[in-house]
């Protein structure tokens, strides 16, 4: 309920999940066993597990721990920032063990896409800067909606594109 005591309208929302360290598949079926737990968030959907190398600022890093990636289709009825918060607080309880190198963590979890919002605030970036990039998030998200759209181009065109740039490098 909402101050006017009105239901609160659910939206979807696109989440990604990735870890690499420690128990890699337990941990991000923990975690979405978390979000389903969350107050004003059902999760619809859930990918396989991924398995697919770590990409530092370089490129691809064979030398990394390799990554977890899933994608979760959610609906919420909370607002933008208050979801952000909400996998940050799953993320801390998470986080168990640090790593020095690195991007390499336990638990990372990052909202893809809100269909419907756009929003670029300090803390918050709607859609993610480089879901459109991201082979790890858009193959998961491909495989549980194919006809999903990221700013308006179907998430298979982007999927097509990576996969071809990264046949050039
Ligand atoms: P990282 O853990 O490296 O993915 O970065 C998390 C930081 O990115 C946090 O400080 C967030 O405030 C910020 N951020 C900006 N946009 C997003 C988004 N769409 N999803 C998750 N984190 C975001």
């Amino acid at each position: 309920m909402n101050e006017n005591s009105q239901p609160s309208a659910s939206r979807a929302a696109v989440i990604a999940l990735g870890s690499n360290l420690g128990d890699t598949g337990a941990t991000l079926q923990a975690a979405v066993r978390d979000l389903g737990a969350t107050a004003g968030v059902t999760v619809e959907r859930m990918s396989r597990i991924h398995e697919t190398v770590a990409v530092s600022l370089d490129g691809p890093d064979p030398s990394r721990p390799r990554f977890a990636n899933a994608v979760a289709l959610i609906s919420t009825t909370l607002e933008p920032l208050p979801l952000l918060h909400a996998l940050q607080a799953i993320e801390q309880r998470h986080h168990r063990r640090r790593d020095v190198r690195w991007g390499d963590r336990t638990l990372d979890l990052d909202i893809v896409d809100i269909p419907g919002v756009r929003l670029q605030t300090a803390e918050l970036t709607v859609p993610h800067v480089r879901a459109a990039e991201r082979d790890f998030v858009l193959a998961p998200w491909a495989e549980i909606d194919p006809t999903a759209t990221l700013s308006g181009t179907p998430i298979v065109e982007l999927l097509a594109r990576v996969r071809s740039e990264g046949q050039e490098s």
